[in-house]
């Protein structure tokens, strides 16, 4: 369940820009990308496919798997969402009609996002990428890090993991 940091106003505002976006590129924002969008913006943090599929079914009885990912699709294409491989999940764009995201700060425990752009930075990593010979395959580069909530409930996290552990 939500833990409602963003409220409804500011959800609601970001639909309302997602619909206006979508408008702009001759493209719908139907009823079911709508509120997989939704769903997203309302978790806060990202979500794995059977958590949104669960949250979907209680209120879209027939919403089959196939047309949610289908929705997620479409929601990743128009820069709405973003796929995170690093945890297997799906995040809200929280500045979807600001610069691309080139940068996803991913924490592997609990998934939460932290969106960056730096198209110096990119631009340098493709350079350093095709001199291996090999392309980008996407213009986003996820890191995985531990989020400073995390951070703070790891036990060791205080610096002094390797001061004189003598066997
Ligand atoms: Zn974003
Ligand atoms: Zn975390």
């Amino acid at each position: 369940m939500p833990d409602c940091s963003t409220d409804t106003h500011d959800i609601e505002a970001q639909l309302v820009l997602a619909d206006t976006l979508c408008a702009q590129r001759g493209k719908r924002l139907t009823p079911i990308r709508r509120k997989v969008l939704e769903l997203l913006l309302r978790h806060g943090r990202s979500i794995k496919a059977y958590e949104l599929l669960d949250a979907i079914k209680t209120e879209h009885h027939g919403a089959a798997p196939p047309t949610v990912y289908r929705a997620l699709d479409f929601l990743v294409e128009e820069g709405l969402i973003h796929r995170l491989d690093a945890v297997n999940a799906w995040s809200a764009c929280h500045d979807a009609a600001g610069a691309p995201h080139d940068l996803l700060v991913v924490c592997t425990l609990c998934g939460a996002v932290a969106e960056l752009s730096d198209p110096a930075m990119s631009r340098q990593l493709a350079e350093r990428v095709a001199k291996t010979g090999f392309t980008l395959a996407t213009h986003e580069t996820e890191i995985r890090a531990l989020c400073p909530d995390c951070q703070a409930k790891q036990p060791q996290s205080h610096g002094h993991a390797h001061s004189g552990h003598a066997h």
